[in-house]
């Protein structure tokens, strides 16, 4: 990929993304094998102004030695240095990039239960983290660049060279890095998202009913005062971000327990570094009470068993069917793509600023107000061509919402 272009994309992600302030410290989470763009990242960071770029480095493959390796107990221990490392940074104000770009079945081969084991003690000491992050009191962004495992698993077919170039060009694309003023089009894209965003928050709908032909019939109840977001947010002093890069999503939360009937997965899920592939879940009054999959039963049953809240929604987002990352006909393999490409949910914890003045509610009061908790939020997608969306007003008022796949307003 060319220089400018990198150039380009990083800025992107510095100006707009993290919206890195004066002063300001930045941690970057990155896979090493995406060192050199990480470096571009810290680059333009100090040249914006930032007091401090801290690396945090990733190695999945040492990751993937230890799983297979280590004595089983130490996967149910975080090191206290970690956790201070997040919290003394979250404290700090720092805003957090991080590069998602993981070889989506490298863990096919370890114990799930390890994973399970691992993935719950690192979200049990990173609690304080987590909600600092989702309640936007820190500004944060995901984004992503190919790494060779990654690309060849999107593109099959194709040389090692080949695939990494074909992975760019669409991750370029979907970030619309590729256009001659990015930040234009962004402004643009913002403006079009608020369009539904305007027509979903003054309808209010009390219930959404999905139904599709894969086997989804799925009532979601929205709770009082929930708010549909999308685009960009604010942190507490007005910094606007976007969380991710790309987004397409215009998304709230589900009222906990009302969530009832069932719906279907429509691409496969990356958990991880495993595939969940044609799975579903059926919910009554918001719990799962059931659900299959034909590949990777175990990774999902280990998702849902986390805790009390990963038993319940978290997320409702809506994509439409024809938009730009859905119309690429690309799988990523990568929640951060293919949730944008499609219609999805999430298991688990609620971001709190989905309901109104959630950002200053405790547990307690969000727990009250409906908003699920949990360790984990998981995206899993579920949107297709034949997507059929009604909204429910609390008079009983039926408005369509999804025709087709695709917003019908
Ligand atoms: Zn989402
Ligand atoms: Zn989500």
């Amino acid at each position: 990929m060319n220089d400018d272009l990198l150039k380009k994309y990083a800025q992107l992600l510095v100006k707009t993304g993290v919206n890195i302030q004066k002063n300001q410290t930045l941690v970057i989470s990155s896979p090493i094998e995406c060192a050199s763009f990480a470096r571009i990242i810290s680059e333009l960071a100090y040249k914006e102004g930032a007091r401090e770029v801290v690396m945090n480095w990733r190695d999945e493959l040492s990751a993937k030695i230890k799983y297979l390796h280590a004595p089983e107990e130490i996967f149910e221990e975080f090191p206290e240095w970690q956790k201070d490392f997040y919290l003394y940074y979250v404290r700090k104000g720092a805003a957090f990039m991080s590069i998602a770009a993981s070889d989506p079945e490298l863990m096919k081969d370890v114990d799930p239960e390890r994973l399970r084991k691992s993935n719950k003690a690192s979200s049990t000491a990173l609690k304080e983290y987590s909600e600092s992050i989702m309640s936007n009191k820190n500004s944060w962004c995901v984004a992503s660049i190919p790494t060779r495992a990654w690309a060849k698993k999107v593109f099959p077919n194709a040389t090692e060279d080949e695939a990494v170039e074909e992975l760019w060009k669409s991750i370029l694309k979907s970030v619309r890095a590729d256009t001659e003023d990015p930040v234009t089009a962004w402004n643009e894209h913002k403006s079009y998202l608020k369009k539904s965003m305007d027509f979903l928050n003054s309808n209010n709908f009390k219930f959404l009913q999905y139904k599709n032909s894969l086997g989804t019939d799925l009532k979601v109840e929205l709770p009082n005062n929930h708010l549909w977001l999308g685009g960009s947010e604010y942190t507490p002093e007005g910094v606007e971000f976007i969380a991710n890069m790309p987004t397409e999503e215009v998304f709230t939360l589900p009222k906990k327990t009302g969530v009832n009937g069932t719906v279907v997965s429509s691409k496969p899920l990356n958990h991880n570094g495993n595939l969940i592939e044609n799975f579903s879940f059926t919910f009554k009054e918001g719990k799962i009470v059931d659900f299959t999959a034909e590949k990777g039963y175990e990774s999902l049953k280990n998702l849902v068993e986390t805790d009390d809240g990963s038993h319940y929604l978290g997320e409702v987002a809506l994509v439409p069917y024809d938009s730009p990352i859905s119309n690429s006909n690309i799988l990523f393999y990568n929640t951060l793509f293919d949730e944008n490409a499609s219609c999805h949910l999430a298991i688990g914890r609620a971001y709190p600023v989905c309901i109104k003045n959630g950002e200053n509610m405790n547990d307690e009061e969000l727990g009250k107000a409906e908003v699920n908790d949990s360790l984990t939020h998981v995206d899993f997608m579920i949107g297709t061509k034949d997507l059929e969306i009604t909204g429910i007003t609390a008079d009983g008022k039926e408005i369509p919402v999804f025709k087709n796949g695709n917003f019908a307003f």
